[in-house]
């Protein structure tokens, strides 16, 4: 095993961000792009791989096929209407979605087209009810900066989101249409060589020029990046799919280029060692050969009605364990696409005896199959009418591997920081006009109106913000990260709250309940305004800011006087506040004249247990000191 260094290999990345916009509407429907986990439809449907009107079969879409799922899709009657369930043909398009697109477009300094042609792109995993996802590529070329390096921009598109997996069970997929039709621009970067520590600064930068314009959606899941990986010895560019969050760009650049170069040291040895596919004799079924095997996963296999499959490789013995790079290895890209086949996974002979299969099993086997341990073979549990397919796939890869390196799949991100195997490729025939929407138009006007709305970059709205609001940078800065921005310039504009304290209780107070498990979508911003006027005319106090909050993130109200009930938050009028105040003082005598005004800490905490919520605590202590001297 060779250690593995990155220098050299010459990666190239390219990004493809993929951002929600905040419009009102979805892309070509009237619902609230809202995501509501409440579903009162549900509707079921089989996907068919359909020749595409350019005539080709998609193989991705082919390959998807052969998996043979139902979907069954949850909708909400708020978040989806019957375009969503393909029942109606697409309205027209959100216009907002569109300004905001082009607004992006402008700021990237992107060609803008002056018509768009919207296009269908199949799509086959059941993400959308049609079968394909509407996409309209608006603008080609463009640039940003990042640290004084040009970053190039491949193209702009404005599409319709997918919608959300809700989970796999047997042979159904579950969706959820909330999110389906969600107006989404992706962003595709030109490739460029860099060192894996500095993708996320470029990604970063990309994610603020957006955000910049205040009119995309915050928080998880609202945007998502591919990242394309190539070494320049490889000759193909792989992407990988779903990548969370911006510190796991690094570690899945290099996993993938190190999986890459790792996969061209196997394909040299399997040239090397000249193996060759013999079609003849490449698979067995050796059910019979198991039948005393003690592997718990063979039994229960061979319980479940399923084959046990062995496949031959001649020559091959100690390739599927080779291990160039660690935790890289041709067995484990096997697994890797066997699971996508919905099977557990695969014993190569490198890795037997374990799992209890035992050294009498192999020596069976191999006498069986007439073979040495300079040959090596795969054992697969799987139901017999996929047999084929899937044995075919497996040494398809292995043939492809030899003969031309890398293949090209789309690869899906790992919580860890690695890659695995999604689909395979999808070819050209992938795209063809949707004939239900006319040609879009830009005129010179929208144009000109985006050319004007260009935001402000990201330093210089920082700057602007602490000086017109005196707040600190740090508060600044994650104001206006927040999806509050808007909120809270709305809010200081129309009371005397301070600045300061509106942006920390937007930022830290709702972020402090959020990380204790409550929800903030349940919180609207109109709640949030009105309590802040509750407080500018002092009915409530600061204090009860957070007990509100919490009671409406919880679920457990729908709005500000609900939640002041529930709590039983009244104000305290002066009077009744000071009776309150005198009497506590009294009740508490003796400490008071045994700690002078040091009794002020534990008097503070019996007040505000009874006032939580109904006075300020500031007031409270003002009382409570006056009442303490009135006492000495
Ligand atoms: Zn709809």
């Amino acid at each position: 095993m060779s250690e593995f260094s990155i220098k050299d290999l010459g990666v190239k990345v390219g990004l493809e961000i993929h951002q929600q916009l905040a419009t009102n509407k979805k892309l070509f429907c009237n619902c609230t792009p809202v995501e509501i986990e409440e579903y009162s439809i549900q509707f079921k449907r089989k996907l068919r791989a359909a020749k595409s009107e350019l005539g080709e079969y998609d193989p991705a879409a082919l390959f998807e096929k052969s998996k043979s799922k139902s979907i069954l899709y949850f909708a909400n009657p708020e978040s989806s209407c019957l375009v969503d369930q393909d029942e109606e043909p697409p309205h027209e398009l959100d216009i907002d979605a569109k300004k905001i697109s082009l607004i992006i477009a402008s700021a990237l300094k992107s060609k803008i087209f002056s018509e768009v042609y919207p296009m269908r792109k199949t799509v086959v995993d059941g993400s959308n009810t049609t079968g394909f996802q509407r996409t309209m590529l608006i603008s080609q070329g463009g640039h940003f900066e990042v640290e004084g390096e040009k970053i190039g921009i491949q193209s702009i598109c404005l599409e319709e989101d997918a919608a959300k997996i809700l989970g796999d069970e047997g042979s159904v997929r579950k969706f959820g249409l909330g999110r389906l039709g969600v107006p989404l621009v992706e962003i595709a970067t030109e490739p460029f060589e860099v060192d894996p520590q500095h993708i996320k600064k470029i990604a970063l930068a990309l994610g603020r020029i957006l955000r910049s314009t205040k009119k995309v959606k915050r928080g998880l899941g609202s945007i998502r990046q591919d990242v394309n990986v190539s070494i320049k010895e490889g000759g193909v560019v792989i992407e990988v799919k779903g990548v969370q969050q911006l510190d796991q760009l690094e570690k899945v650049v290099e996993y993938e280029a190190k999986r890459q170069h790792g996969l061209l040291k196997i394909s040299k040895k399997l040239q090397e060692i000249k193996w060759n596919h013999d079609e003849h004799n490449d698979r067995r079924v050796t059910t019979e050969q198991f039948k005393k095997c003690e592997s718990k996963i063979i039994q229960n296999a061979i319980k479940k009605k399923q084959e046990i499959v062995t496949i031959l490789f001649k020559n091959m013995g100690g390739m599927f364990g080779y291990s160039p790079y660690e935790g890289i290895r041709l067995g484990k890209e096997v697994a890797e696409l066997v699971r996508f086949f919905g099977l557990g996974g695969v014993f190569h002979s490198d890795e037997l005896p374990n799992y209890g299969i035992e050294e009498k099993d192999i020596e069976n086997l191999k006498e069986f199959l007439k073979i040495t341990d300079n040959d090596a073979f795969l054992i697969l549990a799987v139901p017999f009418k996929m047999m084929d397919t899937i044995v075919d796939q497996i040494i398809k890869r292995i043939d492809h591997i030899k003969n031309n390196g890398i293949p090209v799949d789309t690869r899906l991100a790992t919580q860890n920081g690695e890659t695995k195997f999604l689909r395979p490729r999808p070819g050209a025939a992938r795209m063809y006009p949707e004939t239900d929407i006319p040609p879009i138009i830009f005129s010179t006007n929208e144009l000109l109106e985006a050319q004007e709305n260009i935001p402000k970059s990201w330093d210089e709205s920082i700057k602007e913000l602490q000086s017109k609001y005196e707040i600190n940078s740090q508060l600044a800065d994650q104001i206006f990260d927040s999806k509050y921005i808007e909120l809270f310039e709305n809010i200081v504009k129309k009371t005397n709250v301070s600045p300061t304290f509106v942006a920390s209780v937007l930022c830290s107070t709702i972020t402090n309940l959020e990380r204790n498990g409550l929800n903030s979508t349940l919180l609207r911003n109109e709640e949030i305004r009105k309590t802040f006027e509750l407080l500018e005319n002092e009915k409530i106090a600061k204090e009860s800011i957070e007990i509100i909050f919490e009671n409406i993130m919880a679920g457990k109200s729908n709005s500000v006087e609900e939640a002041m009930r529930k709590t039983s938050i009244e104000t305290v009028n002066e009077a009744d506040l000071e009776t309150i105040i005198q009497e506590i003082v009294n009740k508490n005598e003796q400490l008071v004249k045994n700690q002078r005004e040091r009794s002020i800490g534990p008097l503070m905490g019996i007040a505000m247990k009874e006032l939580r919520g109904k006075a300020s605590g500031e007031i409270i202590n003002q009382l409570l000191l006056k009442n303490i001297q009135k006492k000495l």
